[in-house]
């Protein structure tokens, strides 16, 4: 109010021609110039800078939004195509540097039946393993099934999509032996272990389980045979029941000493046979 009034007096003195009151008066007018001069340089100096940070956040957000997206769905995609073929490929030549068995390069006899299933999701993925430290048996749990029809239930299961199963190997009641799936590649048989592990199902007449005497001496054979070739003993064969407690092979299970025998057999072909064909 001071100042107001100051100003009023001032304005008065003025216009009665006081000349030092006409001067002053001009001196405020000119610094309130000035003032509402600085006060809109201010202002666009702090609208400016909003802008700015406005444009920058805008940036940032764009960027990131932007590798959100390759990092989720674009990498799920080539990860699992690299799973397919590329990494099967990588993974022979790393066990190769590493001394490890190339299994892609084992040599596969003619008393294996190779009837290959078709790549697929639910039973042959085509998955490499990178290593085999165990060979899992398995009751196919289907008593009179054949072997064939074993491999082509895994095989129907690309279209039915029914579950996930299948097995490197199906041994059937005449002791035939059907291969399924490559040594080098992943089979779904036997669980958290499917990773490291090559499956054999075994057929077999009965609910017991217990396997044919032709059916028997096939599986004796064909697991030395891997013994051999992957640098393995008999302490390398597990039932499924080892991995997860499922009654599989059942009569193996049911029987502790069999399953002992089993073993033996096995250790036992290997020492008659040192270079199985
Ligand atoms: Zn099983």
């Amino acid at each position: 109010m001071k100042a107001y009034d100051q100003m009023e007096q001032l304005k008065e003195r003025a216009r009665l021609g006081d000349i030092n009151a006409r001067k002053r008066l001009k001196r405020i007018y000119q610094m309130q110039q000035v003032r509402k001069k600085q006060k809109r340089q201010r202002i666009l100096i702090i609208s400016s800078l909003v802008v700015l940070i406005f444009i920058i956040y805008g940036t940032i957000q764009i960027f990131s939004s932007k590798n959100g997206d390759n990092n989720t769905p674009v990498n799920v995609t080539e990860d699992s195509s690299d799973t397919n073929a590329a990494e099967v490929t990588e993974t022979s030549s790393e066990e190769n540097s590493g001394n490890q068995i190339d299994l892609s390069n084992i040599e596969i006899p003619s008393w294996i039946d190779q009837q290959l299933l078709p790549v697929n999701e639910y039973s042959r993925p085509a998955i490499a393993i990178e290593k085999v430290n165990d060979i899992a048996i398995h009751y196919v749990g289907n008593p009179g099934t054949t072997a064939k029809q074993n491999r082509d239930y895994f095989s129907s299961l690309a279209t039915t999509k029914d579950r996930s199963a299948s097995s490197h190997f199906v041994i059937g009641l005449d002791g035939e032996i059907i291969q399924c799936i490559p040594l080098n590649e992943k089979s779904y048989a036997t669980n958290h272990r499917n990773f490291d592990t090559i499956s054999i199902e075994v057929c077999h007449p009965g609910e017991d389980g217990k396997f044919t005497e032709k059916t028997y001496l096939s599986l004796i054979k064909l697991t030395a045979w891997l013994c051999e070739e992957l640098g393995l003993s008999k302490d390398n064969v597990i039932r499924h029941y080892d991995v997860t407690g499922k009654i599989c092979p059942k009569y193996y299970v049911d029987n502790p000493d069999a399953w002992v025998k089993l073993k033996d057999d096995v250790e036992q072909y290997m020492i008659d046979n040192p270079n199985i064909q």
